[in-house]
This record gives C-alpha cells, structure tokens and sequence, in this order.
C-alpha cells in the first residue's frame, strides 16, 4: 500500500490506506544515491511510519494542533535516527537545520505559535514552526521528565486517547500527570512566537567560595505580542573544573530528571543560581544537547571555550563550542586582525590525531560555520571581507596542521570499510572530504601549480568517490 511518485509537491504523507512517498525518498539507485539520500530515505520513511501512532491512531480534534503529530512525529524521526545512526551528529544536524529554517521564520513577518490561533489556509501551516519547533517542544519535555518519564508519559498517551481526536492540551497533560509535573507555564512555548535571547553573566566570589550564575531571558515584543510572558526554560548543565573534569552537583542546588541529569529551571525573566563549596572559579557547560530552542549569549574567554570544546562530556556543546570560536577568530580577522590564535591551532592539532573522536564527530568539529550562520551575527555585510577571513582562516589552519591533516587522510585511506552503508562509513567518507577541503588552501596547490601534490589527491578522489 505504497506509491511512489517522481513529481510530488512535498515528501511523503502517512495515508493509512495507500502512503505516498516522493520517489527519492523511497528508492535509490546505488551507482548515484550519495550518503545524503539514503539517511533521508530512512528517516522519511520511519516518520510515516511512526504516524501510524501519532497521527492516524491517535488523531487532530482540528487543524490547529497539526503540531500535535508532526512535532512529535518529527521528534520521533529524529530519535530514530540516532538510535541507529550517531546520537551526536543527529542533534547536530537536527538543530543546524532548526537554526537556518526555524529561527529566520521566527524572526520574520511570518513569525507564528507552535499552535496559531487562526489562519488564511490550512496550506499555510506546514512551516518549520509546526514541525521542528514542535519537536523541540516535546523534546523540552523529555528534558524535563527524564528519558524513562518521558516514555511513562508516553504510555499514558496512548493509553489514554488511542481511536481518538485530540489536542496539544491533552498531549501535555499526559506527560505531565503521570510525572507529577505542573506544565502550566511550560505551555505557553504552544502560544508565544519568537526565538527567546538568554544572556549569561556569572562571577565567582572567592572568599564564599560561591559560584553565581545569571541567567535573563528576552522574547521579542511585536504588535501581535505586546506583553510576552517569561518561558518555562529548561537548561540542562554541567560545571567543568579548569582540566575539563566534571564536577558533582548537589541536589539542593539543582534538580535531577529520571536520567539523573542536572536540569535548572529558567522560569522568570532574569534568575541567579548559587553553586557554593567552590574552590575556584568553574567553567560552565549550558543548554546541553541544546535542552530548549533558545539564541546564547554569552562572552565566555576564549581559553574556556577551548576546554569546552576538548573536554566536555556532551558532544553537542564541543561542537557547539567549537562554532563560537570559529564565530570569534572569522569576526577578528573580517576586522583586521591577522593571525589565528596560536592556542586554537594547538587545540586543531590536538583533535587531528586525537584517536578516541570517531571519524564522523572530528568532521562535524572541523567544519567552519557557514556563511548563514556568519550573516546572522553581523550587522553590516561586507561580501569581500568574509570571502578573505575565510580563505585566510583555512589557510592558516592547512599550514599549520598540514602533517596532521596529511597523515589523517593517509590513515582514513587504508580503513577496511570504506564502501559500506553504514554510520562509521559515513563519517570516514565525510572527514576525508573535510580534509581534502582544508589542504587544498595550502598556498601551493592552486589553479597555477599542485607542489603540495593536494589537487592530484583530491582528483584520485574524485574518481574513486565511493571511497
Ligand atoms: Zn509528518
């Protein structure tokens, strides 16, 4: 009961009686499908999939809560993917696509709730508001109860409303009641629009020995939100010591999920929380596995951010971290500056050769922030001065990791796997790529001349691509 359909206005749609599946989200033709397709073949169809649930056995009172099953299906899809392929670089991916798409339609003139109250057209409604926004609002819920609360609450859902048609309300009150959680203020993040700004100031007191950590929130005031009210904010976090070791948290000071993770509840526009018993100054990891759809700002030194980005037990904020750096040095360089910091190119190295990253996260760590995500911190645009911080940054990184780089790819080449559909495949395909990107800014190996020997690389590459 499957049709595929090369010209299809859309992905698929979870029918219970025939699914429609756009062809290239369904078959792929294995002397040109890319490791792109395939992951979006299997994501796409475990998400009609999974509608069979949420969607078709338990449905929509109306078509205002369309988030009701495609923000959770959408959650479910993306925990699918991780589950099979690498939990890390899934997030990754999920919140790099939510900041390009989500983000700039929150910005917009189309900016709109997870649940709206009214509409031109039901067409209208298939945004990345309905559907990725609304996962991360389940996934807040997740964050909130704890992986097994989470699953007691979807339980109960189930159990609850199976052959009916139902709402946001409803879903929220079956996860919340069975955990013993008021979610009241929580779901107001279904009625407010706007991508909420968090500033970090922190300061430490010596002589108490007190750690002290603000957090404010800021919502956008528009026309059609006047008086925003403050959102019910998970942080998931963790205190670093300055060698990058995890410091324990007490129960008085934070709250613990079923997953026995530390959560801080941001309720309020602006609150401070006190870590006491501190012997020096901790580095503070935040919004871990990016715990709530939120903009950071925080003016971190950068010696912190190095040791976020080699230490932290959370993959996302390594990465994360890494980002806000390479956000930094391209900002200096765009201003005049000349040079990388010695100590980032140190730390570059470091991860190169470091053998305990798998080859899938080391790409996603040496991989720049793209030119969206550059634009979105600038006030001004200046076309030539991001091409030549760019070009510039690259070329620092290439020759002052050139034998690292060199002897990576060298490695990469010789693994066993290298044609097969798989996640460490994947990963080992896409680092190679990365580090053919970085040598070939090698001063010598361009249009004029290949000294470095970087062109005949790539173009053996090229040839070989399923390697
Ligand atoms: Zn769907």
């Amino acid at each position: 009961m499957i049709v595929a359909i090369d010209d299809f206005n859309g992905g698929a749609m979870e029918n219970k009686g025939l699914n429609i599946f756009n062809s290239r989200l369904i078959m792929a033709d294995p002397t040109i499908a890319t490791d792109a397709d395939y992951r979006s073949i299997e994501s796409v169809v475990a998400h009609e999939y999974f509608h069979n649930w949420t969607g078709n056995r338990v449905t929509l009172r109306d078509w205002f809560q369309l988030s009701l099953k495609e923000g959770l299906t959408v959650f479910r899809d993306q925990e699918f993917s991780a589950d099979v392929g690498d939990r890390g670089l899934q997030r990754i991916e999920d919140v790099d696509s939510l900041r390009s798409r989500q983000f700039s339609e929150d910005a917009g003139p189309n900016a709109h709730p997870v649940r709206p109250e009214s509409c031109l057209s039901v067409d209208n409604f298939y945004t990345a508001t309905i559907y990725e926004k609304g996962a991360e609002l389940i996934r807040m819920m997740q964050i909130l109860t704890g992986r097994l609360g989470f699953r007691k609450g979807m339980d109960n859902y189930f159990n609850k409303f199976d052959g009916q048609a139902v709402t946001t309300d409803d879903f929220a009150q079956a996860i919340s009641e069975v955990n013993g959680l008021d979610f009241s203020q929580f779901k107001l993040w279904y009625q407010q629009f706007g991508t909420p700004k968090i500033e970090v100031l922190d300061e430490y007191d010596s002589t108490r020995e007190e750690y002290r950590l603000t957090l404010k929130q800021s919502i956008p005031k528009t026309e059609k939100q006047p008086e925003p009210r403050p959102f019910h904010i998970p942080v998931l976090l963790g205190l670093l010591d300055r060698q990058g070791k995890e410091i324990t948290l007490p129960a008085d000071e934070v709250s613990f999920n079923t997953d026995q993770e530390a959560v801080l509840h941001l309720k309020r526009m602006e609150e401070t929380f006190v870590f006491k018993n501190q012997k020096a100054k901790p580095i503070p990891s935040l919004f871990r596995e990016f715990s709530a759809p939120v903009e950071v700002l925080w003016e971190a030194p950068l010696e912190d951010l190095l040791v976020l980005m080699q230490k932290d037990r959370d993959g996302f904020n390594r990465r994360e971290m890494a980002q806000q750096i390479y956000l930094r040095v391209l900002n200096d360089l765009m201003r005049g500056a000349s040079k990388v910091p010695a100590s980032l190119l140190k730390v570059l190295k470091e991860v190169l050769q470091d053998q305990k990253i798998d080859a899938g996260f080391k790409a996603a760590l040496m991989t720049w922030p793209s030119d969206a995500m550059i634009l979105q911190t600038l006030k001004t645009l200046d076309v030539s001065a991001l091409r030549l911080a760019r070009e510039g940054f690259q070329t620092q990184v290439a020759v002052a990791c050139e034998s690292q780089l060199r002897a990576l790819y060298l490695d990469l080449h010789k693994e066993p796997f290298l044609t097969e559909i798989s996640t460490r495949a994947f990963g080992v395909r896409n680092l190679k790529a990365r580090v053919l990107a970085i040598l070939q800014s090698l001063p010598e190996s361009d249009g004029n001349g290949d000294s470095s020997g970087v062109l005949a690389l790539i173009e053996t590459q090229y040839y070989q691509s399923k390697i």
